[in-house]
């Protein structure tokens, strides 16, 4: 098995753990991950369970903006994923999703404290909380970029939570992690 074709699996494997453990629900949240001068990010619309390695859609990170491979769609939220790829050459991986209590705290948009020592993983002393902006949108992909100035992760204002490194597994894990603070943030509130 080629590089490329174990980088598409482990973004289908990847976003199936984020509906099973909760994290996610049905077909929103995303990943990307980037190979060589594209970026494999996950589909538009298909159920995960149905994702097979060859709807993966490839974008190329430097060349025409939205082009893309592939017989789906990219996910809608692919200029956030592609803004982050272009101006952070030290991601390798996005990943995008709706985690409940992330979710309640981005809605209330309270960033999360410097209240537990995870935070630090994050790159610094709370995660911020990016502007509110409509999906799919320049608008949310600039204060998305905004908000991970110096951070590996930020919270989306009404809308869900993003976290970036420079492997999945490191992105799905610090993901994982960002699931019990929020939710002790909220009953410590
Ligand atoms: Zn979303």
């Amino acid at each position: 098995m080629s590089t490329e074709d174990i980088i598409r699996r482990s973004i289908i494997e990847s976003c199936r753990a984020m509906n099973a453990s909760g994290l996610n629900q049905g077909t929103s949240g995303n990943i990307s991950v980037r190979y060589g001068e594209s970026m494999l990010i996950s589909p538009s619309s298909i159920p995960y369970d149905e994702v097979t390695a060859d709807m993966i859609a490839s974008m190329p990170i430097a060349g025409e903006r939205g082009a893309y491979d592939g017989p789906k769609v990219p996910s809608v939220e692919w200029p956030f994923h592609l803004d982050i790829m272009r101006s952070r050459p030290d991601v390798n991986a996005v990943v995008h999703t709706h985690a409940p209590f992330s979710t309640i705290l981005a809605i209330a948009r309270k960033p999360i404290p410097a209240c537990h020592y995870m935070i630090a993983a994050f790159g610094g002393n709370d995660v911020r909380v990016a502007d509110y902006a409509r999906y799919g949108t320049q608008d949310l992909s600039d204060s998305v970029l905004r908000a991970l100035e110096g951070r590996t992760a930020c919270l989306m204002a009404n809308h869900g939570m993003l976290a970036c490194g420079d492997s999945l597994k490191k992105r799905c894990g610090a993901r994982s992690n960002s699931k019990p603070s929020p939710s002790n943030i909220i009953t410590a509130c």
